[in-house]
């Protein structure tokens, strides 16, 4: 019998409780209130009554809300420009900035802060905080804000236009039976939906290819940033302090690069990016991490403190060229799920809020006009492109490519944009999607088996580094465990085969959150897949790197996943 959904109706719907959603329903919600106040009592024109709601699959708004993150508040204080008299949560104004060279047990200090990284003017933010702050105020402003709901499915109408999502269903056991506690999700129609799913969106994902939103595009690169919030002892590093390296510990073949930002209380937020193109089988970003910790520079600065809180996530890296289509019939897409990240300053968050305010403001115009057709959503696309923010990203649009084909040419991208107006060899590099680039263990190390010390292993201590369970416990990631698993493997054959043969099983590797692994019968020699899909912290690094893009992440549960509060 077919399940009985309740239906929703709303004027516009935001999948994804992110800073670009928030941003955009909060510039809405203010057009809307001051359109109101213009229309004259008693006139022909009539007010504007427009029903919002905002879905965010993590438990509370900001419960899976991690970046970097130094903010340029630039798009922020357009959206607001009494952001800090507002209480905005923001950790402190960038004061100091560094920029070293890692050896593996040496540093060499830059003489100068290169112009990409400078980050004067800029805001070290909790990313956690800052959502959740910003849900506040979008919640005040009348929005509806749904925590714990996921968008599954998309709904499309039948011409095809989108009309909205279908939240996930609760209550259902882990062979997809009902169970007693069963709550069908419902589905909620809108006459627009904006799409801020974050990265590697899994509905964006399907929008894209419905609506073949990259024809002609690059394909999506991403990176994945593993880190730790730490307290220390006072004075070893100021509020508002920036140091960002590069070297040690990734090989030179590896592009990435670490952080420690300063933040309020005497915590300090302390991070490594791995470029998702990397080519070593054998690489777990989760440990390259706890090597960065253990490197003099760092451990210095953490040394005696105590860790507060883990977190992983990937970026969209891929640049200007990897934009894809940012509007379709009956939607639109904001923020990192539509790849907008400028990858050689590492800054994704103004674009997120510019991209739903000019989102917001095309809506707006739409419905004065009763006209939300995809002619008048190409408005919002148009505007985009005209902003400083994406003429940055069209500066450095080779960039990440470049870095991809080694550190001479991603030096040259990089000093390109003042020389060469981006060209670096062409004036469009292409690109693989990051799963292509891993070689097979034999191609990488040879027929031997490659030594600890080749593939870089290390103990944990356990105060300064951690093995990936104890620092899930610090994610606070949680799923409900009696459900169908969210990691779908498409073929376990390839698993036990080829992936083994070939690379040796790196899911167990590439993911922070040991939610992969591999278990051997000691008798017969059989190997099994367990997944741990409990430890998921939603960071999408699988869905992105398999090399037989054998994995597919899908939206557990609505609640389930990382609690953040700080990070
Ligand atoms: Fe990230 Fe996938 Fe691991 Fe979840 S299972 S933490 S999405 S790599």
């Amino acid at each position: 019998m077919a399940v009985q959904r309740d239906i929703i109706e709303v004027d516009v719907l935001f999948v994804g409780g992110g800073i670009a959603s928030l941003s955009s329903a909060l510039h809405l919600a203010n057009l809307v209130e001051a359109y109101n106040e213009k229309v004259p009592v008693g006139g022909a024109e009539t007010k504007l009554e427009i029903e919002m709601a905002v879905l965010e699959k993590g438990a509370t708004f900001g419960a899976h809300g991690i970046s970097g993150a130094v903010m340029a508040p630039g798009p922020l204080k357009e959206l607001m420009p009494d952001f800090v008299e507002k209480g905005a949560p923001l950790e402190a104004e960038v004061t100091k900035e560094s920029v070293y060279f890692l050896t593996k047990t040496g540093k060499i200090k830059s003489p100068i802060v290169p112009p990409p990284l400078n980050n004067h003017g800029n805001y070290v933010v909790s990313m956690a905080k800052l959502n959740q702050w910003m849900s506040e105020l979008v919640e005040e402003k009348g929005v509806m804000l749904f925590a714990g709901f996921a968008g599954v499915e998309l709904l499309y109408d039948e011409e095809g236009t989108v009309i909205g999502v279908q939240t996930g269903d609760a209550g259902v056991d882990s062979k997809g039976e009902k169970k007693s506690n069963y709550e069908p999700g419902a589905d909620v129609h809108a006459r627009v939906t904006v799409f801020g799913e974050g990265s590697r969106g899994s509905l964006t994902k399907q929008l894209i290819t419905k609506f073949g939103l990259d024809k002609g595009k690059n394909p999506a690169g991403f990176e994945v940033g593993v880190k730790e919030v730490w307290e220390i002892p006072a004075g070893r590093v100021q509020p508002g302090e920036v140091i960002e390296t590069m070297g040690y510990p990734l090989k030179t073949d590896t592009f990435g690069g670490g952080f420690v930002y300063g933040m309020k209380d005497n915590m300090v937020s302390i991070g490594q990016l791995v470029s998702l193109d990397y080519s070593d089988p054998l690489l777990d970003p989760h440990r390259e991490f706890q090597k960065y910790k253990a490197h003099p520079l760092i451990s210095s600065i953490i040394e005696g403190g105590k860790l507060v809180q883990y977190g992983a996530k990937t970026v969209p890296v891929s640049g200007y060229f990897s934009i894809p289509k940012l509007y379709f019939p009956g939607g639109v897409l904001v923020g990192d799920g539509a790849n907008l990240f400028n990858s050689m300053k590492i800054k994704g968050i103004d674009l997120a809020i510019k991209s739903g305010m000019l989102a917001a403001q095309t809506i707006f115009n739409g419905l004065v006009k009763n006209d939300l057709s995809e002619s008048l959503l190409a408005n919002y696309s148009r505007a985009l492109l005209q902003t400083d923010e994406i003429k940055e990203t069209k500066k450095v649009r080779n960039f990440h490519q470049a870095m991809t084909r080694g550190l001479v040419l991603g030096m040259t991208a990089a000093v390109g944009q003042f020389l060469f107006k981006g060209r670096v060899l062409a004036d469009r590099l292409g690109a693989h999607p990051d799963h292509g680039y891993m070689k097979k263990v034999a191609e990488k190390y040879g027929t031997a088996k490659p030594s600890p010390e080749a593939i870089g292993d290390m103990k944990y201590d356990g105060k300064l580094t951690f093995d990936k369970e104890t620092d899930v416990y610090y994610s606070g990631a949680t799923h409900e465990e009696n459900q169908p698993c969210h990691l779908r493997v498409k073929d376990l054959d390839i698993c036990y085969g080829k992936c083994a043969e070939y690379y040796q099983n790196p899911c167990v590797r590439f993911c922070p959150a040991a939610v992969y692994e591999m278990e051997v019968d000691e008798a017969t020699g059989k190997k099994s897949l367990k997944l741990n899909f409990s430890n998921c912290v939603h960071c999408k690094t699988c869905d992105v790197k398999d090399p037989f893009e054998n994995i597919q992440w899908v939206p557990p549960e609505g609640g389930g996943g990382p609690k953040y509060t700080v990070v």
